[in-house]
């Protein structure tokens, strides 16, 4: 895939990216990120490719030991959750000029998710647990 370009809601904060093909977009139902988002953090995996122009107002918050959430300093809009080592970035796909391109294929965080709503297309869904565990070294290896 191309770098893709995308902005938040003023404009301020302009970037490119370029969705990894390995990995579907997807949803994460944790409590931070439906704060964070005010809604259902819909993201894509852009490995380190993530660039924003320069001078664009970042407000970024420290949301755990490993994980930072970026978002625009001067209208607030929600644009990414990363490492912090900026190895990993997932960019909401509600910044990019075209979100209807990324098929939503991944539901995570799934026991985390209220009962009120639920997505209508076929995911594969992983429980908070699952998620750690993926990102966590096995003890057995040490
Ligand atoms: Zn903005
Ligand atoms: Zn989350």
């Amino acid at each position: 895939m191309t770098a893709l370009k995308g902005r938040c809601l003023c404009g301020a904060c302009r970037f490119t990216a370029t969705p990894s093909p390995d990995h579907p977009a997807g949803v994460c139902h944790c409590s931070m990120c439906r704060r964070w988002s005010g809604g259902i953090f819909l993201s894509v995996a852009c490995g380190d490719s993530l660039e924003f122009e320069e001078g664009a107002p970042l407000l970024v918050y420290d949301s755990s030991d490993w994980g930072q959430r970026v978002s625009c300093a001067s209208c607030g809009s929600t644009l990414v959750w990363r490492t912090k080592d900026r190895s990993m970035n997932q960019v909401s796909i509600q910044a990019f000029d075209d979100p209807g391109q990324f098929e939503i294929g991944m539901e995570i965080f799934i026991d985390d998710k209220p009962g009120s709503y639920s997505l209508a297309n076929e995911t594969t869904k992983m429980t908070g647990a699952e998620v750690m565990a993926m990102f966590t070294p096995k003890e057995a290896d040490q």
